[in-house]
């Protein structure tokens, strides 16, 4: 499938009063974002925009790769694929954001009071994994699980590689 030529048009995200944000270098994983001003407990930061597109489709143009910006959501196998400040957002098991869904658009939300040049960090979650791929967390939390993967996750891996196991035997 081509690629669509030039940046895709966006709709308007129409928060009151957004947070200024920076991408720069991190020491979790490459790029991160940074709030410039404090953020209030609760607020809307941003929101995780980008073309939607069917997770097959996703696969295909970004299987292998080690970096992708897809997130998941709603329940028609669609992956939003990021075009915005919020795809710069790394994972962390000990998360100062979550990210919300409404009616198909994806929110960053502050969980707590956030600094100003705090890096922004949500829980990835991940999820749909490859057994054959691992996605080791480094986020320096103390209460880090390890892993990018959710419980949910680890679960299903687990009970899939038993079955692989027994499988072969
Ligand atoms: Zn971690």
């Amino acid at each position: 499938m081509p690629r669509p030529q030039g940046p895709p048009k966006l709709k308007r995200t129409g928060l009151r009063n957004p947070p200024r944000l920076l991408i720069r270098s991190s020491d979790i994983h490459a790029a991160g974002c940074y709030t410039l001003d404090p953020i209030a407990k609760n607020s809307i930061i941003a929101e995780y925009d980008g073309p939607r597109i069917p997770k097959k489709v996703a696969d295909e143009r970004y299987g292998g790769r080690p970096v992708t910006y897809l997130f998941g959501f709603g329940d028609k196998g669609e992956v939003i694929d990021g075009f915005s400040t919020a795809m710069f957002l790394n994972h962390s098991c000990d998360a100062n954001c979550e990210t919300e869904e409404r009616e198909e658009r994806i929110f960053i939300r502050a969980l707590r009071d956030i600094a100003q040049d705090e890096e922004l960090v949500y829980d990835y979650h991940l999820y749909d994994s490859d057994l054959s791929e691992e996605a080791p967390c480094y986020c320096g939390a103390a209460a880090c699980r390890g892993t990018m993967y959710s419980e949910a996750e680890l679960l299903r891996r687990a009970k899939l590689l038993k079955r692989e196991r027994a499988r072969s035997h």
